[in-house]
């Protein structure tokens, strides 16, 4: 198969409630889809890169630059057959993996749709229903919190993740014990403590999280591997895996036991695979995280969550969640027992409203031929 054209669609999504983190709050969400064509079929891919570099250090605008100026490219004329050599393909282009991931996971569901295949099935999936929690934001009151983990609850989701930073962590856990005693919680700081807070971090075993995602630094192992010699809570790292080799490095250290794979933080599906697969040799269950992503990005991540190590639930929730119109159709549904149902049609199993894209379209520009 060779691209007949790529195209990036940089889209403005208004969330339905804020959702604030350590880094701060925002109210709506900045993505880049790429569109990429072959034979009449069309895949999608998205690079949920936002407005501002505080997760990651892309944005929508460096996703733009790369994938244009350099990424773009390097597929003219090229044969592609499987996902693996794209990846290849791009490793003289240092780091920018969300750039990378968006244009592979569009070459993945172009693939997946001329082979009249379902996603999942060319990744190697196992399960036909994925389990799900969700990840509540920092609110301005604790009792919204709680409120917004009881409808949760209520909806069927699997796990609750709480956002925390000092100052909204040991008072929020307290509380959230004291109403929810035995629910599944994990608590996830995006990076919000140092080493420095060691006592005030050993505080958190006494809440019976599931882990505690990325305390220390977005960039560390040394030190997440020195807390977790301290703690009985299981680390979880997101920001810190970019790559395999994090990931592998982060094992042999010893810096975490379980592992957030996002495909976006860590270059696309082939790697995401790689990554997986590492995590199942070594026992760590991995599960799979979100990144605010439109109806094409949650696709992408409920066919990666079929590989059998996702063991985990993850957060992947549905459309409403975040968004009051999905830019899919059927929008992604969490069924009454907190599992998603994997589409069975081709590529990403659900069709992409091209009128919703241009209704939340700042602007699109054609970057292949
Ligand atoms: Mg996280």
């Amino acid at each position: 198969m060779r691209l007949e054209r790529l195209e990036l669609v940089h889209l403005k999504l208004p969330l339905v409630h804020f959702f604030e983190t350590s880094f701060g709050r925002v109210t709506e969400h900045e993505t880049i889809i790429v569109r990429a064509e072959s034979s009449g079929a069309v895949g999608y891919g998205e690079a949920p890169a936002s407005a501002a570099p505080s997760y990651s250090y892309e944005t929508v605008r460096t996703v733009w630059h790369i994938i244009r100026d350099f990424l773009a490219r390097k597929l003219q004329g090229v044969e592609i057959l499987k996902p693996g050599p794209i990846a290849e393909i791009f490793s003289s282009v240092r780091g920018h993996n969300m750039a990378k991931a968006a244009v592979e996971m569009a070459v993945l569901d172009l693939l997946a749709k001329l082979d009249r295949k379902p996603l999942h099935v060319i990744l190697g999936g196992t399960r036909d229903e994925i389990p799900t929690g969700i990840s509540l934001g920092i609110e301005d009151r604790i009792g919204d919190l709680l409120h917004g983990i009881e409808k949760a609850l209520a909806k069927g989701y699997q796990r609750i993740k709480v956002k925390i930073k000092p100052r909204w962590d040991i008072d929020v856990l307290t509380e959230i014990r004291r109403r929810f005693s035995n629910i599944p919680l994990m608590a996830d700081a995006n990076s919000a403590y140092g080493l420095s807070d060691l006592d005030h971090l050993k505080k958190f075993d006494e809440f019976n999280l599931m882990m505690l995602e990325q305390p220390l630094d977005y960039d560390d192992y040394v030190d997440h591997a020195k807390l977790q010699r301290e703690l009985r809570t299981p680390l979880c790292l997101d920001e810190s895996i970019r790559s395999y080799n994090d990931g592998r490095r982060a094992i042999e250290l010893g810096s975490c036991k379980i592992i957030n794979i996002k495909q976006a933080r860590v270059g696309g599906p082939y790697n995401a695979k790689m990554l997986h697969n590492l995590c199942a040799k070594s026992n760590v269950p991995v599960w799979c995280g979100g990144l605010l992503e439109s109806g094409i990005g949650r696709a992408h991540n409920i066919a990666l969550a079929t590989l059998p190590n996702f063991t985990l639930p993850g957060d992947i929730s549905a459309s409403d969640r975040y968004y009051h119109e999905d830019v899919i159709d059927p929008p992604v549904r969490v069924t009454p027992q907190g599992t998603i149902k994997v589409s069975n049609e081709p590529g990403i199993g659900h069709a992409v409203l091209e009128d919703r894209l241009q209704k939340y379209c700042v602007r699109r520009e054609v970057v292949l031929p």
